[in-house]
């Protein structure tokens, strides 16, 4: 008989969301500690107040390089590389935007077209020069601002993921605002997995489409459905296209995206929601610690491919398909 295992589960509230530890061990310093890294790492990071690296480097736009941690460096080199591909829907340089906007945030608004325009002008990726050598960064034109909300939290897990393993603790579940990371399996028994809701769209909290299992892998979601507002009666959400300036609009709801780190997860997802569900099976197919589960307006699940994770569809109005349709 597998031994069965007590869960213990630890939660805060940091980068404006709930945090959620889960641990096979009662140990409150352990906890603390990795609130204390997801708090160090927000403090860094950070572009919703000052003083962060990221806020330093956008208030020197224009004027001169900055200067900052290497793992920053890292993280901004790596946000680049994925704002350079051809035809990207992922932007670091999307501040601007994100600030005019203000969607999540008080005060949200429909930007004037002219404002659109003059707003994407600031938003090119290929003016944010790097410096390997000086670990520095150049934010070429007055206005422009980095934003790393959409890889901050996957970059983040897998610190924690690391640091756990640090000191020897090879299972558990951190959830950063829905953007989980799994260390091993969900219990003692072996290939025990960990079980991540699927979240209908607009619905309650606890209403799933289905259960995802994974086993030591991470689970991130971006949706429609996370932050946004509605003005005369058109729906406006906070992922933005680079490419109009305008909330990214398609046949999706949600995308999540099933990998090995977080921080893939958390930039696949704008990356394929970008590409909607047939360019973006097309792209995974190279890719195999890559997996996406697509959910459509018209109520499909569309599964890339299921090599990483098991899927359950618990919601009967929805239809599940695998595989490109
Ligand atoms: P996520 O929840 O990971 O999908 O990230 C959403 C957040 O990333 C937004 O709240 C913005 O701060 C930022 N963001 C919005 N649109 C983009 C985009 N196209 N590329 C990169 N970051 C974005
Ligand atoms: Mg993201």
């Amino acid at each position: 008989m597998p031994q069965e295992a007590h869960v213990y589960s630890y939660s805060a509230v940091l980068m404006g969301s709930p945090i959620l530890l889960k641990l096979f061990q009662h140990n409150e310093h352990l906890a603390h500690q990795v609130f204390r890294l997801i708090k160090h790492y927000e403090n860094l990071l950070t572009v919703n107040r000052s003083p962060s690296e990221v806020m330093n480097i956008n208030y020197a736009a224009g004027q001169h390089p900055v200067v900052v941690n290497p793992a920053v460096y890292q993280l901004i080199k790596c946000a680049k590389a994925a704002s350079m591909l051809p035809n990207s829907a992922f932007n670091l340089a999307i501040g601007p935007l994100v600030k005019r906007w203000k969607i999540g945030f008080q005060g949200s608004s429909v930007p004037p077209a002219e404002d659109i325009t003059a707003l994407l002008a600031l938003t090119d990726p290929g003016q944010v020069i790097l410096d390997d050598a000086q670990h520095s960064v150049f934010l070429t034109r007055p206005g422009m601002e980095i934003d790393l909300g959409a890889i901050a939290k996957g970059y983040i897990a897998d610190r924690v993921r690391d640091f756990l393993h640090s000191q020897q603790v090879f299972q558990g579940l951190i959830n950063l605002g829905g953007n989980v990371q799994t260390l091993g399996g969900a219990s003692l028994a072996s290939g025990a997995a960990w079980s991540v809701g699927l979240k209908k769209p607009f619905a309650g909290p606890d209403e799933l489409i289905g259960v995802i299992e994974v086993n030591g892998k991470s689970v991130v979601t971006s949706g429609t459905y996370e932050r946004w507002f509605e003005f005369e009666g058109k729906h406006y959400h906070h992922i933005l296209d680079p490419r109009t300036g305008y909330p990214l609009d398609n046949a999706l709801h949600s995308v999540t995206i099933i990998s090995q780190d977080s921080i893939d997860g958390d930039i696949w997802t704008t990356l394929i929601y970008g590409m909607g569900v047939e360019q973006g099976c097309a792209c995974l197919a190279n890719k195999p610690g890559i997996e996406a589960i697509f959910v459509t307006k018209d109520r499909k699940v569309v599964l890339s491919s299921q090599q990483l994770f098991t899927f359950t569809l618990q919601d009967p109005s929805y239809q599940l398909s695998l595989g490109c349709l």
